[in-house]
């Protein structure tokens, strides 16, 4: 009688925790956990035998139940700017992308969290496709792993060549809360890829309840995704606004950094569409509902995509919204367009959804946030 094999424990998807538990159940010490996740995550090792400071007992014992399974490349791109571009299968049907932008001594990696995106921010390319399904802790945490292995092997333990990351590639990283809590964790983890708190960020649309608990679990760099200076047009632009209005939205941020240890500023991240929120009454609102918290202001020129109807605004109108802000006393950058060409710009990832499961939730009734 044939049976079937059991499916094998993927160790890249378990978090430190997990994996002490997992050591502890093959009657090992927990600390052999420490050992498997520098292999993994700081030598990007996907070979158990590779693992030499475990026993030969061990790698033979574990490679019976367990294996590392990364989520497998369709496609890289490589943008004449230097930017990268990975899509990456999850799952049977979906594919998600990853950026990766080299610039002077840093690289800034923009991570994933969910196939489509159910916010439906009218501006992003990601919003158009529906959501599909969250990502799990593997193919979050796997990207990462991914990209760094693109810098060659064998990796070297103390290799910094991923400087930050940014959980603001596809999906709203807030509404698949746990995986991406516990790849962050990873991401600063000394023993993985050892990044500071500072150099992680998490960029949200405004989920307020999940900020609120966020802020029990990490302190983490938050970025708010604004795009509108009142709640008229944010409505328009970020339909979960409807839901979780502006003062909602900027008192949960205060309270958020009220319970980190430092004093930090929040950046805002603003995209600016021509005609539509890249007026100076805009920028004059913007300083005015700003005042209540510490920010600085990211603007983005809107990077078009195909079946939009939005423009991007001229380098002058840039330039006034900037200079107005400044002059208000705000530091305010211009994100400068990184990776047009191959359609990795901000608001441009778009990957492909599973048909039979996205779903389009337009409006504030229909946006389902499950995990709230
Ligand atoms: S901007 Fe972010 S939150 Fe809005 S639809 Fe795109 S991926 Fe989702």
């Amino acid at each position: 009688m044939n049976t079937v094999p059991e499916e094998k424990i993927n160790l890249i998807g378990l978090n430190k925790q997990a994996l002490e538990d997992f050591c502890i159940s093959l009657g090992e010490k927990p600390f052999r956990a420490t050992q498997i996740i520098k292999w993994i995550h700081q030598r990007g090792v996907s070979d158990i035998f590779q693992m030499t400071d475990l026993s030969k007992d061990l790698r033979e014992r574990l490679a019976k139940v367990a294996e590392i399974k990364v989520p497998e490349v369709a496609e890289e791109k490589i943008s004449e700017d230097g930017t990268r571009k990975w899509l990456i299968r999850v799952g049977e049907k979906d594919l998600v992308e990853m950026v990766l932008i080299p610039e002077n001594n840093r690289s800034t990696l923009c991570v994933s969290s969910q196939a489509g995106c159910a916010v439906d921010c009218s501006f992003c390319a990601t919003g158009k496709q529906g959501f599909s399904r969250n990502l799990s802790l593997d193919e979050i945490i796997g990207q990462v792993w991914i990209a760094a292995n693109s810098f060659g092997l064998p990796r070297e333990p103390n290799s910094r060549h991923i400087t930050n990351v940014v959980m603001m590639g596809m999906g709203e990283p807030l509404l698949n809360f746990e995986p991406v809590v516990e790849a962050m964790n990873l991401m600063t983890d000394d023993n993985a890829y050892g990044l500071s708190k500072r150099k992680v960020t998490l960029s949200t649309s405004g989920i307020v309840p999940k900020i609120d608990e966020l802020s029990k679990v990490t302190d983490i760099a938050l970025t708010i995704s604004l795009h509108a200076p009142n709640d008229e047009l944010r409505d328009e632009l970020v339909p979960i606004n409807k839901k979780y209005p502006i003062q909602e939205l900027l008192d949960s941020v205060k309270r958020y950094v009220d319970s980190c240890d430092d004093k930090r500023v929040t950046t805002i991240e603003y995209i600016l569409i021509d005609g539509i929120n890249d007026d100076l009454k805009h920028a004059k609102e913007l300083s005015e509902v700003l005042e209540q918290l510490p920010s600085k202001i990211n603007l983005i020129p809107f990077n078009a995509f195909e079946g939009s109807n939005y423009l991007k605004p001229s380098g002058n109108r840039v330039k006034r919204f900037q200079r107005y802000l400044q002059d208000k006393g705000y530091v305010t950058t211009v994100r400068s367009t990184r990776g047009d060409d191959i359609m990795a710009a901000c608001g441009q990832l778009v990957g492909q959804v599973n048909d039979k499961t996205r779903r389009k939730e337009r409006s504030r009734n229909q946006i389902k946030t499950k995990a709230i």
